[in-house]
């Protein structure tokens, strides 16, 4: 192997870093992993880490996990890839008959590709031309959500909330109609449901000026992830869906971060007994392991997509690695586990625990909002929580936070002052303790500094 040394220069000479300032990137060490055991993670000095993001929210079951290692090395043993495009594969075709048996009734069929933001591409154009089919072909445009994140292609993008990732590429995304989200700070929390009807009068009112127009409404069902962790007030979803039938517009909700157990419950939706028209998975669809996302509809928009061969009425999207079959066979292990373990009741104490643990974050003197929801979780930092006044952005509080975490053996990423939590869901109740006691001392520690 190489040692650390050349590891960190070539990184520095060869790499671009998602997201990342690199000019910073430069002057930093850098951490470079090399194992993983269940929810820690081994750089290449020994230095052991607890993954608190899970790995950019997809870990499920743990690294280096035995029975997806098996299932992944048996199916490597009969072929890596081959395409969907005019063939099939035998992982593709249990995993697509498994996700329609998990995921709520109605959603019939699934369409494969590789990310979420693929999936999100997939759900609008499906959304798009059904209504080019269904007799309604003014029907274009899609109501989404401030603070929204769907992900980072020109069409997810289009759909997004998120000043500081989206307004350089404005000019290049196409229009919709952008709903306002109620301020969730703790302060109003008491006003969830004036919340909620503000919000709700807010979507019906833009239904009502774009009448006829509206294909769809997207968003991220209960909580939106990279906008800060912001749970939406209670029975919004609910209201939300129903909203949506009345005024005959496609629900398409993006279960990218939320699916898998993420909210305590496999799908978001379940919570508020929510069928969709189109689902979007792919974070923990593979449990973490490998790149794969689906997106899954019903046998309505999927029937208007029929017709002859000349009438082109084909859905015309597909991507080269398509239902590939190691991430497609890795992808039934994942579900297979949480079957055998029945892990979404054997997670509820952790959930619990998770939950309670985050309430005492209330006594530190910067934390202005917890917000949790399953094992998910946005800590967020104020310079002043009662006057609700945020650190400046340039004081780099969420990442000052984060690079003492790291010292004390945690791996996180913040999202500006908000410090996320989103450990793998097998974590175990200690390595959540300490991950939890590792947060606290490094928001101490920041703050005396
Ligand atoms: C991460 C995320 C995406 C984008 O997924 P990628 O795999 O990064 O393209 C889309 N929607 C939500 C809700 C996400 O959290």
């Amino acid at each position: 192997m190489l040692d650390k040394e050349t590891l960190v220069a070539w990184d520095k000479r060869y790499l671009w870093h998602p997201f990342t300032q690199m000019q910073d990137w430069m002057t930093e060490d850098v951490v470079i992993i090399e194992r993983g055991e269940g929810c820690y993670l081994i750089d290449i000095a020994g230095n052991r880490y607890i993954d608190g993001t899970a790995s950019m929210w997809t870990n499920v079951h743990g690294h280096n996990h035995p029975e997806l290692n098996t299932a992944l090395k048996t199916q490597l043993d009969k072929i890596a890839h081959t395409t969907l495009l005019g063939y099939s594969n035998i992982p593709a075709i249990q995993l697509a008959q498994k996700l329609v048996e998990i995921t709520p009734a109605g959603l019939t069929k699934v369409f494969y590709s590789d990310n979420g933001s693929t999936a999100v591409e997939i759900a609008l154009k499906m959304a798009y031309q059904y209504w080019q089919h269904n007799g309604e072909p003014q029907r274009k445009l899609f109501i989404h959500f401030d603070n929204a994140y769907h992900g980072d292609t020109v069409g997810a993008m289009s759909v997004g909330g998120i000043k500081s990732f989206h307004t350089t590429f404005d000019p290049l995304l196409f229009k919709g109609v952008r709903v306002s989200a109620p301020e969730t700070y703790r302060a109003s929390r008491d006003a969830d449901s004036a919340a909620k009807t503000r919000w709700l009068n807010a979507v019906e009112d833009a239904l009502s000026e774009n009448a006829g127009q509206v294909a769809g409404i997207i968003l991220e069902p209960l909580i939106q992830g990279a906008g800060g962790m912001l749970i939406a007030p209670k029975g919004f979803l609910k209201e939300l869906a129903v909203l949506a039938k009345r005024w005959q517009v496609l629900l398409i909700v993006d279960e990218v971060m939320t699916g898998f157990g993420r909210t305590g419950k496999m799908w978001a939706c379940e919570h508020e007994n929510v069928t969709p028209d189109i689902l979007c998975t792919a974070k923990g669809l593979a449990a973490g392991y490998l790149p794969l996302a689906a997106t899954l509809t019903t046998d309505d928009i999927y029937n208007t997509f029929l017709g002859e061969y000349k009438d082109l009425k084909t859905f015309f999207h597909g991507h080269t690695f398509t239902g590939n079959p190691l991430a497609c066979a890795v992808a039934l292990e994942n579900i297979a586990i949480f079957e055998r373990e029945n892990l979404l009741s054997e997670l509820q104490p952790t959930i619990e625990h998770f939950r309670n643990r985050l309430q005492n974050f209330y006594e530190l003197p910067h934390v202005g909002d917890v917000r949790v929801c399953g094992l998910a979780a946005g800590v967020e930092l104020m310079k002043n929580p009662d006057t609700h006044t945020p650190y400046p952005f340039e004081e780099k509080m969420g990442i000052r936070v984060c690079k003492e975490a790291l010292a004390r053996g945690a791996m996180l990423r913040p999202l500006v002052n908000t410090i996320v939590l989103m450990p793998p869901l097998q974590i175990t109740i200690s390595a959540l303790d300490s991950l939890l006691d590792i947060v606290w001392t490094s928001i101490e520690t920041v703050r005396k500094q």
